[in-house]
C-alpha cells in the first residue's frame, strides 16, 4: 500500500474514522489519506485522536484494520483522547480570559 496524499481537511460530510470507527460529524477537521493498493485508490479519514495515537505509537508502514487503533488498545487510546480534551479545555479557558480582559 502506498500513500499518495495526506492532508488535514474540514469535512463536508460525516465520516467514520478508520482508526477508531467513530462517526465524526461534518465540519470537524480530519486527516484525509489517499492510498493506492494493487491499482485501486482508497480514501480513509482519521480523527485527531487517532492521528495523535498513530504518531505516538505506530510506524509509517504499520497496517491496521478498520477500528483497530481503539479496539486493540482501548486504554492507551482513551488516554490520548483525554489529553486532547484537556488541551482544548485550556485553549477555551485562555480565550475566555482574553475576552474578559478586554472588558475591563
Ligand atoms: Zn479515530
Amino acid at each position: 500500500m502506498d500513500i499518495i496524499s495526506s492532508k488535514i481537511v474540514k469535512t463536508r460530510k460525516d465520516h467514520y474514522c478508520f482508526g477508531c470507527a467513530r462517526k465524526i460529524l461534518k465540519g470537524n477537521k480530519m486527516q484525509r489519506v489517499k492510498s493506492v493498493d494493487m491499482g485501486s485508490v482508497s480514501t480513509a479519514y482519521w480523527c485527531d485522536v487517532c492521528q495523535k495515537y498513530w504518531n505516538k505509537y505506530m510506524y509509517y508502514d504499520d497496517e491496521i484494520g478498520y477500528g483497530d487503533l481503539r479496539s486493540s488498545d482501548p486504554n492507551g487510546w482513551e488516554e490520548i483522547k483525554k489529553s486532547i480534551e484537556n488541551e482544548e479545555l485550556i485553549v477555551n479557558v485562555d480565550k475566555r480570559n482574553q475576552i474578559e480582559d478586554t472588558w475591563f
